[in-house]
């Protein structure tokens, strides 16, 4: 690929970066840009598998070298109980503990949202298995054992769900606590904490309640910082914040553990039907059914003192995908601590200089994690009085660009083979290779405002908004933002997904601004601590300037830098390549992606061909790998310059000679289009389609002309000039219709007016004629849309034949062509066989397919679709992804009905589903020759079709 690849010059630009899911883009067929939005870097999500083992058995325990699960079983000990089982059988050092499983979960909501009684026994039964490993019980006073509580669904769903750490802290066992670690302020901070978590978690008091008592008592005491509290001070904080349980939720703040931990096992039930839980799952497609895991276990202490810390890393960075140790620590400190980012922490390659052995021995565990799991992983690790522990690993959440790189560098190292690179990348996430960079003369000519930390790379440049609801809002009014928060919470993932970047003052690398940011490959520079952020007055300051709500702020996510102002952006570096600005070989990234696209081709069944128009966009199809054009809508070609007038005389003619006349003109100028697109595609198939939308779209706006031809009249204008104009709009109420959409369009067009398709048939039929003479040889499909009847297709595939016939001898050269038709209207697909006798391949509408066999305007859905996904009577846009109960019914019908005629059938797909890759593992599965996508969905086409021929989605 990399020769055509680089072969192109003209200047492209990439998709939208809008999510489709939020933003939803119109497919109107007439807007002769539409391609479909690159959507969230979502896998695809399939549906749970039947849980394994798990007839009478909820509850999973792990610890001292052994475990009852293992990291196959992400069903039902969700990931993070999986792995934490796995690493225990590893023989790494991890915390005992147990993973109540997510069956648990599906039957507590079953259950009225009650836990069963046989789940609870099964609980206290792991619970003393528990205390015996710890050598510590629940509530002992003089050695008491906490446990975290943690949730854990198959899909990571980072900050959504609930934690609670500390449990098993009373009035009591915090003396325990204190006599054994000679440690009263760790106590007591433990303690406060415990109560907070369990207060605003289980008992869903708000936060700020305690936060407003804390204040209270820092003020009183004096002090600024939460670690200058003494242990005094943190007695009167848990004093003030039982009382604030106490008054908030109707009832004290339980001194049993054990109903401690019922309560939190079943609050961590009730958080994975939170509301940002399920914003979360709808924006990645996690079904809702699959519930969560909780996972109990023994704590250890990040914060017993100055020889303890806690961290999160990455073996690899996530956002560049380098081969480097990557991560953060917080010396005294408590895993959330890092993750929310109210501290900004230190490089994890620091920890060598403090804790030398605890960090010979991360990268040692850490090394062998990567090579257990063949992928690069992300991980949680707590030092205790300078002794390591494992809390967690996954699978690391990268960019697209990471993704790319790993997958390469991994099979590269041997880690891996290039199938599993190819079923390792999500093929969503290839968009965000091909979004913009800035360009650097504008860039340079702004000075740095501040410096932050590049979490997830690319150009952002937007209007500052400061709250989530915000970003939403002006989105909504078609403006482009940046958020720009002090910190990122769960509650902001809304704002974060429709914004153009994410901009924070607080936080490192993993927090959870550059955690989302990565994951949704969304721009994000966290941590630019000179950001002077006020939510109140909705400004920043930075360096003495002040920005506003509403004033531009660019940011580079891969250096850092910030900039107070507007940038203009170009094309990324594989574009760059395409266009044949920059040279293959000096671009490392697109090498990488080369590569892992060629390894896709050879797994792939699919034939990938593009929806392209115009012969610049068939070149860049080409150049992504596209091998041939599955739609080209000819009526696009009617807006091209100088074009729409004769057009509009074509449509205006009251006679068929006046309209021939106007045809004669339209002749060489859709010949010349058809020679270039045919050119562009090096003699690989071409299906053009004859014209499709109602006349009406190709005049101007009745309400338009009104306007117009009364500002002529008030002027006293009068004559020619407002007679055309009368004449115009005459036409224009002629043409009107009520359902334009079912009206005269398709292949009525043709069937009333034949000398469009005479004319349309002679120009493409000329162009491969003209082509032969020049020695390429290419077989022009020419596809009749909106097909429901047999005897349409008979009709102008009757047409379309004389006038070949007629071409073919005046030019005197063979030429080979195929009449075709598209399946888009439900009829042709229940009638596909007939159809078939005369179609010479098919290919399926599906965009007009849904609209038809839903009945949902396609043009009108965003009004109800966002009701009917809250109430859960669509899970996703059915113009988006194909519908396959419905939709894929006709579809699968279609195929066997039409080669029950024609058993060689070639069938394809082009409506914008074809670049959707949960789409293609349908039309996969369905026995299509082929998908056709718009031209920057073409990498992602090819990876999918690659994965749904492994028969794996990402994710799975
Ligand atoms: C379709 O209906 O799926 C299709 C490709 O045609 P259009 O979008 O132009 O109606
Ligand atoms: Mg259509």
């Amino acid at each position: 690929m990399a020769k055509t690849m680089a072969r192109k010059k003209t200047a492209v630009r990439a998709g939208s970066k809008k999510q489709a899911a939020l933003k939803r883009r119109s497919t109107r067929r007439m807007s002769p840009s539409a391609k479909v939005a690159p959507r969230a870097g979502a896998a695809r999500r399939g549906s749970r598998a039947p849980a394994r083992g798990s007839r009478g058995k909820y509850v999973y325990f792990f610890g001292g070298g052994k475990a009852d699960g293992d990291r196959t079983m992400k069903d039902l000990l969700g990931g993070k109980g999986a792995n934490l089982a796995e690493m225990s059988r590893a023989g790494l050092p991890v915390p005992a503990g147990f993973t109540i499983s997510t069956d648990a979960c599906t039957l507590y909501y079953k259950q009225g949202r009650r836990t069963p009684a046989s789940v609870d026994r099964e609980m206290v039964e792991n619970l003393r298995r528990l205390e015996s490993a710890a050598g510590a019980r629940l509530g002992d006073r003089d050695n008491p054992l906490l446990v975290s509580v943690r949730s854990g669904a198959k899909f990571s769903m980072p900050g959504m769900m609930d934690t609670i750490l500390n449990l098993g802290m009373n009035d009591e066992t915090v003396e325990g606590l204190k006599a054994r670690t000679n440690n009263g302020r760790f106590a007591y901070d433990s303690y406060r904490r415990f109560i907070q978590m369990f207060g605003s978690v289980v008992r869903e008091i708000p936060k700020a309640a305690f936060e407003h008592e804390f204040e209270g008592v820092k003020q009183a005491v004096g002090v600024h910082f939460d670690t200058d509290l003494d242990e005094d001070a943190l007695r009167d904080v848990v004093e003030r914040f039982k009382k604030v349980v106490r008054k908030r939720s109707g009832g004290d703040f339980p001194q049993d553990p054990l109903e401690q931990l019922r309560g939190a096992r079943d609050a961590v039930f009730r958080s994975w039907n939170n509301a940002r839980a399920i914003e979360y799952r709808r924006i990645y497609e996690i079904p809702d059914s699959i519930g969560t895991a909780v996972n109990v276990q023994m704590m250890v202490f990040g914060n017993t003192g100055e020889r303890s810390a806690t961290g999160v890393g990455f073996t690899r960075n996530p956002a560049t995908g380098a081969n480097e140790f990557y991560g953060e620590f917080l010396i005294n400190a408590q895993g959330e601590d890092v993750v929310a980012g109210i501290r900004t922490p230190q490089p994890i390659t620091e920890l060598e200089n403090v804790m030398p052995e605890a960090y010979r021995q991360l990268r040692q565990i850490t090394n062998r994690l990567e090579k257990t799991y063949r992928d690069i992983q992300d991980f949680e690790f707590t030092i205790q009085d300078e002794r390591l522990y494992m809390l967690q690993t996954r699978n690391g959440k990268r960019t697209g660009y990471a993704a790319v790189k790993i997958a390469t560098d991994l099979v590269e190292e041997r880690l891996i083979t290039a199938k599993e690179a190819v079923l390792q990348v999500d093929p969503e996430s290839l968009s965000q290779l091909l979004s913009p960079v800035f360009e650097p003369k504008a860039w340079q000519t702004l000075p740095v405002a501040t410096k932050g930390l590049p979490a997830s790379p690319g150009a952002a440049s937007g209007q500052a908004v400061f709250t989530a609801d915000h970003a939403v809002e002006w989105t909504r009014q078609g403006k482009q933002v940046i958020l720009v928060r002090k910190e990122t919470v769960p509650d902001d993932i809304h704002g974060m997904f429709v914004a153009q970047g994410i901009l924070t003052a607080t936080g490192g690398m993993t927090s959870h601004a550059a955690v989302v940011g990565r994951q949704m490959g969304k721009p994000s520079v966290v941590g630019a601590g000179a950001l002077h952020i006020s939510e109140r007055t909705k400004s920043f300051t930075v360096n003495g300037q002040t920005v506003r709500e509403g004033d531009y702020v660019s940011f580079d996510g891969l250096t850092g830098e910030v900039k107070i102002g507007q940038v203009a952006t170009k094309p990324s570096e594989i574009l760059q390549v395409v266009a044949g600005e920059m040279n293959p070989q000096d671009s490392d990234i697109y090498q990488r992606f080369d590569k892992l696209l060629t390894w896709a081709d050879k797994f792939r069944r699919l034939g990938i061909r593009a929806n392209a128009d115009q012969p610049d966009q068939a070149e860049t199809a080409y150049a992504f790998g596209a091998r041939g054009i599955g739609l080209c809508r000819t009526e696009h070609m009617f807006f091209g310059e100088g074009r729409i007038a004769i057009v509009q005389r074509m449509i205006l003619a009251d006679n068929e000679a006046d309209r021939r006349k106007a045809l004669d003109e339209l002749l060489p100028l859709q010949r010349k289009d058809f020679y270039g697109v045919f050119k562009a595609m090096h003699g690989e198939p071409v299906t053009i389609r004859t014209i499709d939308p109602p006349l009406h779209e190709f005049l101007p706006k009745r309400e338009d002309l009104m306007v117009e031809i009364a500002k002529m009249e008030a002027q006293g204008k009068d004559g020619k000039e407002v007679e055309e104009k009368h004449a115009l709009l005459r036409r224009v109420e002629q043409l009107h219709e009520f359902n334009p959409m079912l009206g005269h369009r398709g292949v009525r067009l043709g069937i009333t007016y034949p000398e469009i398709t005479e004319m349309q048939a002679r120009a493409i039929i000329e162009a491969a004629c003209q082509l032969a003479k020049e020695g390429t040889h290419v077989i022009p499909e020419i596809m009749i849309p909106l097909v429901g009847h047999v005897k349409e297709l008979r009709d102008q595939k009757a047409v379309v034949d004389r006038v070949a016939a007629q071409v073919i001898k005046e030019q005197g050269v063979a030429v080979n062509y195929l009449v075709g038709t598209m399946i888009e209207v439900p009829r042709g697909a229940t009638t596909a066989d007939e159809i078939a006798q005369e179609a010479e391949f098919f290919s399926f509408g599906t965009n007009d397919l849904t609209q038809l066999t839903f009945g949902f305007s396609r043009d009108d859905i965003g009004k109800f679709l966002g009701a009917y996904q809250d109430k859960k009577i669509l899970d996703k846009d059915p113009f988006a992804t194909i519908d396959t109960v419905g939709v894929g019914q006709l579809v699968t019908l279609g195929v066997q009905k039409g080669r029950a005629t024609r058993p060689k059938l070639k069938i394809g797909v082009c409506g914008e589903h074809g670049g959707d890759p949960s789409s293609i593992h349908f039309f996969d599965k369905a026995g299509l020759d082929y998908v056709s996508a718009s031209p920057y969905r073409i990498p992602v086409a090819r990876l999918a079709a690659a994965q749904a021929a492994l028969q794996v989605k990402v994710g799975d």
